[in-house]
């Protein structure tokens, strides 16, 4: 056992080399005190593990577990080889002995039922939380691993091979839908289109399981009322991932390891069963699947070249854990100690030493392959909640310093740009994330709804840090070099860039570097700087923001008034944090661009509207330089948003530039779509600004045209998007119906007063009503480039909190129970199937809203990516009294079955009431 033991405590690697490839247990049933039988006086020792039956030599086991044995005894000694699977090895367990001995008990509970009763719950279900608590521990204890478990339980019955998770295998009337097993050139055995289920949890192994259990075939014998007639297999398929953690790399090596739980069924003298008809050719099939399964048996303890896995069903599912170059077994031999099963507790004994007898070839290896994560383009963005602003991250190739990561926000259009260059010396995973707030204040504040911002914004993780590569000493011994550099590939034709912000780190090397090359920028700004030797910076004769918190000791404002003396051009602000915290926040944007204002005759707003950055002119784009590849967030919003509203008319050149750098499609669950309600966080004073700009806005940004006086009160103005519709002609155009805005096509919600409704057609008028949106559709992944199956995860979202009660999802309307009802967010349902099915999800709503039930009847889509649709829920707002002194409706329906891609995104519905119905 002290191979075993030193197993349990290794965490990293795993010595195989002393483990016996098949490790026998006997497990002796305690007996029934009702038993009349004669009991056999056998001697064993749990220490020794030796077993002696009178008149023979001692048999020596690697385990004997006397009647009294509790469950934990034995999972607590099979517990080693549960963490094989969490690195890449297989390992198999198996219940082996006559029928009635105990196999049953042991795996699953007593009564061959799945029990979660503390103390005589069996291995399964005691694996199952292992397994998870494991994977718990060892995931939160180094954030760069990762675990996936999809489990697979599969049946032997009558010599075919069942799938207990396929939900339409009905064997009693369709007994010829077996599945078919076939072995790969690399020597594994798959059984064909067997269900693999993802799961994520203990509970969720446990109800698959348990749906699995009422599937499997037990019937009627002689011997046993409960005795399973059939070989179960349960194989949990466990991948490992690791990521280096230092470079933030999306490639992960992948193990993939399996562990094997399988309670066979036993054998029966059917003279004594007294087994008839369907029950005898079930006895015969059984007894011959275990003969083969012994002959397997001798051959490999005598080590012989030919192994016959292939004479047998279950020899040949087995094979990969009976292969001693493949799998650590472990075999629970369960006997009885009564004399009436004396030839059958000799037989199990002697082939349990044959198995003992197994020597090993050559050790079983760890599964492993390098991958590409594509389905989490933003890994490592743990915290980066801006979604808008155009914002993507890339990675800019300097010539010197490898690739830098960077996260772009503002629209670039050309040079004439101001562009922002910022940077965050060291940090945590992510330094560029930081100046999120200060570039979305200053997005916010120098964008209207008819201009773009005049800057655009490159935020960078210095070499070494987050997602960079390069020495982290770069930095701070060649910052004018490094900082040249990445100037030269962001704006090659000028080789500068209109301002440089700094922090900390970052801030030292932007006053360095301004030393060194003092051409690369027209201005610059720095927030909690460092700094050393500030004599030098005489000759930095840029405009200079200075900003300096007095209470903070690691960033010394006595240096900040070192610096302020020797840099001519400044603009000096200090604050103290304890008693302002949030002087940043609200100042540092403004003090920025009054700064600018100060210094830069061009900086007016004349300049930037000449750039005609209007937001439905068209735009070209660019094309990217060279020096830049894209590091996944512009995958991610183009595939989530399915469009990226300003780059309409370039779509297909940027898919074609995302497409060269990968093919694959992405998922990112965290998008939301719906706009409805953008996390716009305005203080007072930019949107007095925002609203001033509006008010002296005369153009539609739909049509472009002039909006006369007389018609501007007529006119629209979408609420989310800020967008002005003209009355002459664009009002009339929306698709007011669709709730879309004409100009970025981004969900909309009306707000138009009562006294402006006869202006427009409107189909409904919102005052009298409550709108939710609800996004509902699936992703859709092919399960392996071999099989055709896919899996599809069908959801449904709401983004307004506390209105869902719970979501049902329905694949087989006849059947009276739903496939899953789901009561907290994420709403979905994960199944894998060969081919499209439609799917009612049903809606309960909150109780206290008294809603009619809303049933959305949706087609599930194999388009390769997501797919999504926008569905307005119209609530009649009478308030709660209506509701009360209505009964509610039954149900509301929503058909989306007709597979038509080309309807609007966003469609109503309208949960009524049913006003007929006498009230109490
Ligand atoms: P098998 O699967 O080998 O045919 P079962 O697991 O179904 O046998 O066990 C037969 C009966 O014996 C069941 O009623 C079970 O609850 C009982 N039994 C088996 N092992 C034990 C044990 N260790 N302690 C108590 N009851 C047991
Ligand atoms: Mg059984």
């Amino acid at each position: 056992m002290s191979a075993y033991n030193a197993l349990c405590s290794s965490t990293s690697s795993i010595d195989l080399n002393n483990l016996s490839p098949i490790q026998v247990f006997i497990r002796i049933k305690p007996n029934n005190s009702n038993d009349q039988y004669e009991i056999i006086p056998f001697k064993y020792s749990s220490n020794t593990a030796i077993l002696t039956l009178p008149n023979s030599p001692p048999l020596s086991f690697d385990n004997v577990f006397p009647p009294q044995s509790t469950q934990y005894d034995i999972f607590e000694s099979i517990i080693p080889l549960l963490h094989l699977p969490l690195y890449g090895y297989n390992s198999t367990i198996f219940a082996y002995g006559q029928t009635n001995s105990g196999k049953t008990y042991t795996m699953l509970g007593p009564d061959g039922k799945l029990s979660l009763a503390a103390d005589l719950m069996g291995i399964i279900p005691r694996t199952s939380r292992y397994l998870f608590a494991a994977i718990h521990k060892l995931t939160s204890s180094s954030p760069s691993i990762q675990y996936q478990v999809r489990v697979s339980y599969l049946e032997v019955y009558n010599g075919r091979v069942y799938d207990l998770l396929r939900k339409n295998d009905n064997k009693s009337n369709n007994r010829l839908h077996s599945l078919s097993i076939r072995g790969d050139n690399q020597g594994n055995i798959n059984v064909t289109d067997a269900v693999e289920i993802p799961v994520h949890n203990s509970l969720e192994l446990e109800n698959i399981l348990m749906q699995g259990n009422q599937r499997r075939a037990t019937a009627f014998t002689y011997m046993n009322s409960s005795s399973s007639r059939s070989h179960a297999l349960l194989i949990i398929w466990i991948e490992r991932r690791e990521r280096s953690i230092s470079s933030l790399s999306r490639e992960y090596t992948s193990y993939l390891g399996r562990l094997n739980l399988i309670d066979l069924a036993g054998s029966e003298d059917t003279s004594r069963s007294k087994a008839e008809g369907d029950r005898f050719r079930e006895a015969i099939n059984i007894n011959t699947e275990l003969f083969q399964l012994r002959r397997v048996l001798d051959a490999l303890s005598a080590s012989s070249s030919y192994i016959p896995y292939r004479d047998s069903t279950l020899t040949r599912l087995l094979q990969s854990s009976l292969s001693t170059t493949q799998s650590i077994t472990i075999l629970i031999s369960h006997i009885s100690s009564l004399n009436i099963d004396l030839s059958e507790t000799l037989s199990t004994l002697k082939y349990s030493q044959i198995a003992k007898c197994v020597q090993r070839t050559s050790i079983p290896a760890q599964k492993l392959c390098k991958n590409i994560d594509t389905s989490d383009v933003m890994f490592g963005d743990y915290n980066d909640p801006v979604q808008c602003f155009y914002r993507r991250t890339v990675y800019i190739h300097t010539p010197s310093y490898g690739k830098i990561f960077a996260r772009l926000a503002g629209h670039r259009y050309d040079e004439q740009q101001k562009c922002i260059l910022l940077i965050h010396g060291s940090g945590p995973i992510n330094s560029s994330m930081y100046w999120n707030d200060l570039v979305r204040r200053l997005l916010l504040t120098t964008s209207s709804s008819s201009s773009l911002s005049p800057y655009y914004f490159v935020a960078i993780d210095c070499p070494g840090y987050g997602r960079s590569d390069g020495d982290k000493q770069t930095i701070r011994s060649y910052p004018g070099a490094f900082i040249q550099e990445i100037i030269d590939c962001i704006s090659p034709t000028t080789h500068k860039v209109y301002c440089l912000i700094g922090s900390s780190q970052g801030a030292a090397a932007v006053f360095n570097a301004l030393v060194e090359k003092p051409a690369i920028s027209s201005f610059l700004a720095v927030q909690d700087p460092v700094s050393h030797d500030p004599q030098r910076f005489v000759c930095i004769k840029q405009p200079a923001l200075l900003m300096y918190d007095t209470d903070d000791d690691g960033h010394p404002v006595s240096v900040g008034r070192l610096v302020r003396k020797y840099i001519p051009n400044n603009h000096y602000y200090e604050f103290a944090s304890s008693k302002q915290p949030k002087w940043l926040e609200h100042n540092a944007h403004l003090k920025l661009l009054q700064l600018f204002d100060e210094y830069d005759a061009n900086n007016n707003i004349t300049n930037a509207s000449s750039l005609q950055l209007t937001a439905s002119s068209k735009i070209s784009v660019p094309s990217v330089p060279a020096c830049v590849s894209v590091a996944g967030g512009i995958i991610s919003y183009l595939s989530s948003y399915n469009r990226e509203p300003l780059y309409k008319n370039s779509k297909e050149e940027l898919e074609s530039i995302l497409s060269a750098y990968e093919n694959q499609s992405v998922q990112n669950d965290d998008l939301f779509v719906e706009k409805i309600e953008p996390e716009r966080i305005e203080d007072d004073e930019s949107k007095a600004q925002r609203l001033a700009t509006e008010l002296a806005q005369t153009q539609c940004d739909l049509c472009n045209q002039h909006i006369s006086s007389s018609d501007m009160s007529k006119s629209l103005r979408l609420p989310d998007c800020r967008h002005l519709l003209c009355y002459s002609c664009c009002c009339k155009t929306i698709k007011l119906n669709s709730y879309e805005c004409p100009v970025v096509s981004c969900a909309t919600k009306l707000n138009v007063s009562s006294s402006q409704l006869s202006l427009y057609s409107l189909p409904f008028s919102s005052d009298n009503e409550k709108h939710i949106i609800i996004q509902f559709g699936n992703s859709c992944k092919l399960t392996s480039s071999s099989s055709q199956r896919y899996e599809y995860t069908a959801y449904v979202k709401c983004k307004m909190k506390n209105v869902i009660d719970s979501v049902s999802f329905d694949i087989n309307p006849k059947y009276p129970k739903s496939a899953i009802r789901v009561s907290e967010a994420p709403y979905e349902l994960v199944r894998i199937m060969n081919s499209e099915f439609t799917c009612d999800f049903i809606i309960q709503w909150d109780k206290a809203l008294n809603w009619p039930k809303l049933r959305i009847t949706y087609y599930v889509q194999s388009k390769q990516d997501s797919f999504t649709r926008n569905l307005l829920v119209r609530v009649p707002y009478q308030g709660n009294t209506m509701a009360k002194s209505h009964k509610t409706r039954e149900e509301v329906v929503y058909n989306w079955t007709d597979r038509d891609r080309t309807k609007p995104n966003i469609n109503y519905v309208v949960l009524s009431y049913d006003y007929s119905s006498p009230s109490n």
